[in-house]
């Protein structure tokens, strides 16, 4: 033993982190990167933190409830489930994570789609477990026979998709549900943009498991809560192997606030769903594919001044646009992937602003 890296187990030292998109600290960026809310939390959400607070910090004193019982019952409540169905999180990642732990290993595979969230594959590598990996191509239909024949104990489902914004039906996942032998796991961190999602389901399958998040719609990133609805028996699973206190006072308090104001965010995802709509149309109608979003999201294929796509022009365009702090997401490593751009919807102002360097960089690149 040379260093205490050799004392990492070797999965561990051969694995490539999760990169996640960049977090500037600086004031000064439009940052389009990685999907948060550009409009704040419900000011519920404020008074709420204040109060669990109080004057002095005293009740940061005492561990949180060990389950979020609270919280549990207002998620349960708010999709007209009961509590057992319900399991909170450090954020939707600690839940996939939960279930990773739970349904995978060596010889029992994790099936996904890609291209998807790449958080999946990290996890799956940290379990010194195996992936089983299904691709879409570019019309990003649900490949249903290949998920039929899949020997995964559980195969996790992105849809809305990121980073495509491509939403699936209801019937799409019913379908899905319906030849899938093992546990279909929705992650819906989007559905609040979406036409649809699987909710509705989970009452007839109690193969079915949806992954929520508040870091989107909620605007509440910054206090990492997550949720999985399913079966009570699944619930059970994940309980057994998440860290015992996996959510603070705090965040657990900010979100019963948050999902308590279902007026104040019906109101931020109008406002969303509108800039997306107008966006998607406007760089469709000037030759740039563009998947039609039910996320927070944009995916398109930027072309240049000569009309010219592809992964060294949304490269190009990328850079052009971190040049001028104008921060969005590119992901090189997949051959669908690698030539478009994808960009988190923004306020009216960021994105006049995107639009205009991306209408500057057409002209000379
Ligand atoms: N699922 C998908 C598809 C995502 O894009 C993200 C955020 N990048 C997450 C889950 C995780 O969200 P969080 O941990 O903030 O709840």
């Amino acid at each position: 033993m040379s260093s205490p890296f050799d004392f990492a187990l070797p999965h561990v030292a051969k694995l490539h982190a999760y990169t996640p998109g960049l977090q500037p600290n600086e004031p000064g960026w439009v940052k389009l990167n990685t999907n948060e809310c550009p409009y704040p939390p419900s000011p519920k959400v404020a008074e709420a933190l204040r109060v669990e607070i109080g004057a002095a910090g005293e009740s940061l004193r005492l561990y949180p409830n060990p389950t979020g019982a609270a919280l549990r019952r207002v998620v349960a409540e708010h999709h007209g489930l009961r509590a057992e169905n319900v399991c909170v999180g450090n954020g939707s990642d600690d839940i996939l994570n939960l279930l990773v732990r739970a349904f995978c290993t060596q010889t029992v595979p994790l099936g996904f789609t890609m291209p998807s969230y790449s958080l999946y594959p990290v996890l799956v590598e940290i379990q010194d477990g195996r992936s089983e990996v299904i691709e879409f191509d570019r019309t990003m239909k649900l490949p249903l026979a290949r998920i039929a024949a899949s020997k995964a104990r559980a195969f996790f489902l992105t849809s809305p998709n990121a980073p495509t914004g491509v939403g699936f039906s209801c019937a799409e996942i019913e379908e899905a549900l319906k030849v899938f032998k093992g546990l279909l796991v929705v992650d819906e961190a989007y559905a609040l943009f979406a036409a649809e999602d699987a909710v509705p389901l989970l009452a007839r399958y109690p193969n079915l498991v949806v992954v929520r998040t508040l870091s989107k719609a909620y605007a509440l990133a910054g206090i990492r809560i997550g949720y999985a609805l399913g079966h009570a028996e699944v619930i059970d699973v994940l309980d057994r192997v998440r860290d015992s206190y996996n959510t603070s006072r705090l965040s657990q308090v900010a979100a019963i606030a948050a999902i308590g104001d279902r007026a104040y965010y019906d109101d931020v995802v109008a406002k969303i769903k509108t800039t997306r709509d107008r966006y998607v149309k406007a760089w469709a109608a000037q030759g740039w594919f563009t998947y039609p979003s039910q996320a927070n999201f944009i995916f398109t294929e930027p072309r240049n001044g000569k009309g010219e796509a592809g992964p060294a022009v949304a490269k190009a365009a990328y850079d052009y646009l971190y040049a001028h702090k104008v921060l969005v997401r590119y992901f090189s490593s997949h051959a669908l992937t690698a030539s478009f751009l994808r960009i988190s919807v923004g306020t009216d102002d960021e994105m006049l602003v995107l639009n205009q360097s991306l209408e500057v960089w057409r002209k000379i690149a």
